[in-house]
């Protein structure tokens, strides 16, 4: 059978479906892999992305984490793709329960997810260090340098860095989403990142589905392994 015709059966046949997604769902909104090897931040930046996205860079260099962070992570005007707008509508017909994310864009919410569980935290969501005032995306994006609250505190993007453990009411809510789950569809990410690689062992349904531009670790596991854009592929689906 057909790898999509396959696909759209395994979907029909689920009612429970969870989908985790990494940086690929984003780059068909032109937002680029900030870990990519293509370059483009090398010419520019003195350290590699781990390390100026890491919390002992933030701490010691907030400047520098500040421009790399609005440059590179803050994209304010990109919009959802096909994929995003396919599992908004999924969750809305009753198919999909929830979406596990690692990207932090906020995204999956504008195309109108209601169950996103941000494993890395979101853009949209800002703290200052010494008051606990919530600032917005566009705040900071729009601040000189390091944005300062109304207090005179720094303040602190709501996003996971590195050294920095994951939030574990959403490690929680994603494992339960998963293990209860009749269908796991895994798009965009290369299963290498921490934790996505752990969290798939939770998985006891039927159809496990990797989609991905490149071949992953996990393919072998999966009933299903398609190698092409996450959003070139959910469009052909119809729920
Ligand atoms: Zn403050």
């Amino acid at each position: 059978m057909e790898k999509l015709s396959l696909l759209q059966k395994m979907i029909d046949d689920s009612h429970r479906i969870v989908f985790f997604g990494g940086a690929g769902v984003s780059t068909e909104s032109n937002i680029p892999d900030f870990r990519s090897s293509d370059g483009i931040y090398q010419e520019k930046y003195a350290y590699p992305p781990e390390q100026v996205v890491s919390h002992t860079f933030f701490q010691k260099k907030p400047e520098l984490f500040y421009e790399f962070y609005k440059e590179k992570m803050m994209f304010l005007d990109a919009k959802p793709n096909k994929a995003h707008l396919k599992l908004a509508e999924m969750e809305e017909k009753g198919k999909l329960s929830a979406i596990i994310t690692q990207n932090i864009d906020g995204l999956h919410q504008l195309a109108g997810s209601k169950n996103v569980l941000e494993l890395h935290g979101s853009i949209h969501r800002n703290y200052c260090q010494r008051c606990g005032k919530f600032y917005g995306a566009k705040y900071v994006k729009e601040s000189e340098g390091i944005p300062i609250c109304e207090c005179g505190g720094t303040i602190k993007p709501d996003v996971v860095l590195y050294e920095e453990s994951l939030d574990s009411e959403v490690i929680q809510k994603s494992v339960r989403e998963i293990a209860q789950a009749d269908m796991l569809i895994i798009g965009g990410t290369s299963l290498v990142v921490y934790p996505a690689a752990g969290f798939i062992d939770y998985f006891r349904g039927k159809h496990l589905v990797v989609i991905n531009k490149s071949a992953t670790p996990r393919d072998e596991q999966a009933d299903l392994c398609i190698q092409k854009p996450i959003g070139e592929v959910l469009e052909g689906i119809t729920v």
